[in-house]
């Protein structure tokens, strides 16, 4: 993200006089030409393009990296840090884009002739559970909204925007990583910073760690707020320093984390904290062209008692206007109305804008996509197209297991086997971690994208389906409600008590070679109801259908008093003389089980399937 690399040795710094070392007293001089970029201008001063972003900030300039300043700009900058400038005369090259290479002259015109223009960051705050996140949100909303008629009391809808030296920045009001990566799971990525709140007086913990991964893993800069600076027992430096263990270095230490010390309780640094995500906002050059149609994502959606299915939706990019016919998911409708974040009827809404929509007949799925089109035609064919894509997909994995890797690998879809790591303590990550990393080879890199102490929880499920990770376990379990995510969703989570059995199975899996887990799913069940004969002496059961179904390669188990007399394969599966494949709740039909005669009225049949699972 920030680029803070110093590059030495580039600035031209001599001492007019003496022409060797600089003097303490007299400003170094330095040559700058008619018009640089911010990058430039930061090479030049060996500092870092934060620093310079920032100090152009406060003269009230907005600019990211590679927007060119002319020569007194750049000279007011450069004599804030202890230069003077001067005119460098250039024998070649006009005007103020002289220093530019071709490319970057290309990419100048292309922005101009693409309408893109910057559009404000979509910010979400993240954090350990009582650090401050939910206070932190307020403070914000209070110190800062747009619509001042509004005073920031009442919000209407899940994200607000406020304003910073006249630009914008829009907030999601769901806080925390699991909100964050369960919207990206669905396929949608909608923040673009995330700030991480440490209490200054608790430190890092376990879901600050976790919240750095899941952000880390979506590819989201962190802005740190170190909260509660208001506090008796308050540590900023302890905070700071356990941020670097966590491989986040801040600028103060030579990093390229910027952290801004707040107190959501008693408001203050939050205008700080404002600037920094713009700085931030600025290195990341979000833009988009307001005068396409609108695209956007679904945040939030109900069915409200008097005014049908409402939605809100996060503008990406296009403009969004009343009236607008728009597909969402696979619902289409009109736009009959909009209202911003203070409730109030807004005709349209630009890129980054968070806006309540009425005009659809069903509620939307948080996380769907929005999209205007010209009329009824255009949409009832996008959501055909969508629903062949949803049906491809279904037919395909959506998860990676250590049982498909090697099929994803072969066929090209995966080149890093990403994995999230628990286990029971901490001592025993970092050696597993380095022995799992030491199997990348040319073909597969193996990551770990996350690792932390305790069960499998249902973010590290969410973050498996975000990232496409599979989830092992050293020593540990998984949260009842975790278990039975992943399997709804096809997590693999694999659990080992000893590490070279995990290390030789995920060896295994890269390389094709391990054996899969088979798991047993119960089809369904069935009473005896009458035994016939068939034949010479082969027993058939007639029996009821009670729960599921029975099919004619479902295994089967007869239970006589709840307990298993015989265990085999259904044999054959009739329906008045007929052969049948399937027989399901509610139906009689004539079972055979494989090497069984000995059926009573009365006893139960089990019918299962064993299938690859892992
Ligand atoms: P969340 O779980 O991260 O959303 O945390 P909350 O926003 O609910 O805050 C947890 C507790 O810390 C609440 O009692 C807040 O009032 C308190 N709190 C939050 N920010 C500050 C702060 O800056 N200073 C102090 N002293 N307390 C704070």
């Amino acid at each position: 993200m920030v680029d803070s690399e110093k590059k030495g040795n580039i600035a031209k710094v001599t001492d007019e006089k003496t022409g060797s070392e600089a003097s303490v007293q007299k400003p170094n001089i330095i040559e700058f030409p008619p018009a640089l970029s911010v990058r430039q201008l930061s090479d030049l001063l060996n500092i870092s393009p934060v620093e310079v972003i920032k100090r152009l900030m406060r003269s009230g300039i907005m600019a990211n990296i590679n927007q060119v300043v002319d020569f007194k700009t750049a000279a007011t900058v450069a004599t804030d840090f202890g230069y003077e400038a001067r005119l460098k005369h250039r024998l070649t090259g006009k005007g103020g884009r002289a220093n530019e290479t071709k490319k970057q002259q290309r990419a100048h015109q292309v922005e101009q002739t693409s309408g893109l223009v910057p559009r404000p960051p979509v910010v979400t705050i993240m954090g350990h559970v009582d650090h401050g996140k939910t206070k932190l949100l307020d403070a914000i909303r209070k110190s800062n909204v747009v619509d001042s008629e509004a005073g920031g009391i009442t919000q209407h809808i899940g994200a607000y925007q406020v304003e910073v030296n006249g630009q914008k920045i829009t907030f999601l009001d769901t806080p925390g990583h699991e909100a964050f990566t369960a919207m990206r799971a669905r396929g949608a990525q909608v923040t673009d910073i995330t700030i991480l709140v440490v209490a200054a007086d608790d430190g890092v913990m376990p879901q600050t760690l976790e919240a750095i991964d899941h952000a880390r893993a979506a590819g989201v800069p962190i802005v740190v707020a170190i909260n509660k600076i208001d506090k008796v027992g308050a540590n900023p430096d302890r905070v700071k320093q356990q941020l670097a263990e966590a491989g986040l270095v801040v600028e103060e230490w030579g990093g390229d984390t910027v952290s801004v010390p707040v107190s959501a309780k008693e408001k203050r640094g939050i205008t700080d904290l404002l600037e920094n995500l713009m700085v931030v906002a600025e290195l990341e050059e979000l833009k988009a062209d307001p005068s396409k149609p609108a695209e956007g994502t679904v945040i939030e959606a109900e069915m409200d008692r008097t005014k049908g299915a409402l939605f809100t939706v996060l503008v990406s990019s296009g403009t969004l206007k009343e009236g607008d016919t728009i597909v969402v998911g696979e619902n289409w409708g009109r736009v009959k109305a909009m209202f911003n974040d203070a409730g109030k009827r807004v005709k349209k809404a630009t890129p980054s804008t968070p806006v309540e929509v009425l005009g659809l007949s069903n509620v939307p799925q948080v996380g769907d996509v929005m999209t205007v089109v010209v009329d009824e035609k255009a949409a009832l064919a996008v959501i055909e197209r969508r629903r062949q894509e949803a049906e491809k997909e279904a037919a395909i994995s959506r998860t990676v297991s250590l049982s498909n890797v090697y099929d994803q690998i072969s066929a090209g879809k995966v080149k890093e086997l990403s994995i999230i790591l628990k286990a029971d303590v901490q001592g025993s990550i970092e050696p597993i971690k380095t022995s799992l990393e030491r199997l990348s080879s040319d073909e597969v890199k193996v990551r770990v994208i996350h690792s932390n102490t305790g069960n499998v929880n249902e973010s590290d499920v969410m973050l498996a389906i975000a990232s496409k990770a599979v989830i092992i376990g050293f020593n540990t379990g998984a949260e009842p409600g975790a278990k039975s995510s992943a399997e709804r969703e096809g997590v693999s989570i694999r659990f080992y008590n000893i590490i070279y059995n995990m290390i030789d199975d995920v060896n295994k899996a890269l390389k094709g070679m391990l054996a899969p887990i088979f798991v047993e799913v119960i089809d369904g069940h069935a009473e005896v109801r009458a035994v016939f004969t068939v034949g010479k002496k082969e027993k058939v059961g007639g029996v009821f259908v009670t729960e599921g179904k029975v099919t004619k390669s479902s295994s089967a188990r007869v239970l006589r008093g709840g307990q298993k007399i015989h265990e085999s394969t259904v044999s054959s599966l009739r329906r008045f003389k007929e052969d049948v494949r399937e027989a399901t709740t509610g139906y009689e039909c004539g079972v055979a089980v494989a090497g069984f005669s000995d059926f009573q009225v009365g006893d139960v049949l089990e019918f299962f399937r064993n299938e690859k699972s892992g």
